[in-house]
């Protein structure tokens, strides 16, 4: 079957022929895969750029994390699913107490074990979460950033009545905006540098205040907005350190960022006004693995509402040109489909 891999500790991916894996470990299932999207993390995995060098001794490997598919073996087959992409190692204390959310040996599908840019690729049975009959399977191919968009509000506390700045307008800050919308935020404005792309996706679904910071900054776009006022929150969702720093500078006193991007450098950070003014700065990672069936369902309530994120399905011996396109911000979600013969 055909598989876009990373085979090398250094930029680029291949697409090459790969068996169909034989053997499953105990509890593992083989999923055909239907659909699989291109991630920002894929795009920094393909650069190579040092915050994904931890998969270096799992190279080869194949890519892609956020997919759905059907399961063709074990007592669930033909079940149409998504598969949370984080594997518990099932070994270590918490794993033993059944406390999987904290477990620390965790290997992830389309990083450190193969991933979902292929036809097959297997699964623990425990990862596949069925997908509502309403819900697409493009639809259902957002549901791990959906996922990590629900972490991020639940990591910022009550969202209903804020002024609310969500700065990245790739999938996972679309998705915050959704999400801050319809928890009651009362005013959502989202930045984006170079992103017209991105921003006319969001403007598709409904949202005015739309910054490309590289046309008009953004103190100078909130001078034009005086009846806004300063937020009660943000969100960063760029990966840029320098986004928390001008983040934390437009905060009202006692206000919060959540922190979701991989940040490939440190933050240098004057703490005084941070101090001073009682800021408070939020990491948002992982949500906990009871989230994925709730997101699904949310999914299926906002239906159509969340479509236009998905701007690109293409098939998977396209892959090359996918990655460009989201490379060069010329799509939302691209979405890879592997080929149709089975490869069995
Ligand atoms: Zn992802
Ligand atoms: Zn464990």
């Amino acid at each position: 079957m055909l598989a876009l891999r990373k085979t090398r500790p250094e930029a680029g991916t291949e697409l090459v022929e790969v068996p169909v894996p034989q053997t499953l470990e105990e509890g593992e299932v083989l999923v055909r895969v239907a659909a699989a999207g291109i991630c920002g993390s894929d795009l920094h995995v393909d650069d190579w750029t040092a915050s994904y060098a931890f998969i270096a001794p799992y190279l080869p490997v194949t890519l892609g994390h956020e997919f759905v598919g059907t399961i063709a073996s074990g007592p669930r087959a033909g079940q149409r699913v998504v598969v949370r992409p984080s594997v518990t190692c099932g070994r270590c204390a918490h794993c033993q107490a059944q406390n999987f959310d904290a477990c620390e040996q965790r290997r992830g599908i389309g990083m450190t074990r193969d991933g979902a840019f292929a036809t097959w690729v297997r699964a623990p049975l425990r990862n596949c979460i069925p997908v509502p009959a309403g819900v697409s399977d493009t639809l259902a191919s957002l549901v791990e950033p959906f996922s990590i968009a629900m972490q991020a509000v639940r990591q910022a506390g009550d969202l209903s009545g804020r002024t609310v700045l969500v700065m990245g307008p790739g999938t996972i800050g679309q998705a915050i905006a959704v999400l801050a919308r319809r928890l009651g935020a009362a005013r959502i404005v989202v930045t984006g540098f170079q992103d017209a792309v991105r921003l006319d996706t969001l403007r598709a679904m409904g949202f005015d205040d739309l910054v490309d910071v590289s046309q008009t900054p953004l103190t100078q776009w909130l001078t034009t907005r005086a009846d806004l006022p300063p937020f009660d929150l943000v969100f960063e969702a760029t990966g840029v350190p320098a986004t928390i720093t001008e983040a934390l500078g437009l905060l009202r006193r006692d206000g919060v960022v959540v922190v979701t991007g991989i940040h490939d450098r440190p933050l240098s950070l004057d703490l005084t006004p941070f101090v001073r003014r009682q800021l408070q700065l939020r990491g948002s990672f992982r949500p906990p693995e009871s989230d994925w069936p709730r997101v699904l369902d949310l999914m299926g309530e906002l239906g159509e509402a969340i479509r236009p994120m998905v701007s690109h399905v293409l098939p998977l011996a396209r892959a090359h040109e996918g990655f460009a396109l989201a490379h060069g911000k010329q799509a939302n979600k691209v979405l890879l489909v592997p080929e149709e013969h089975d490869g069995r």
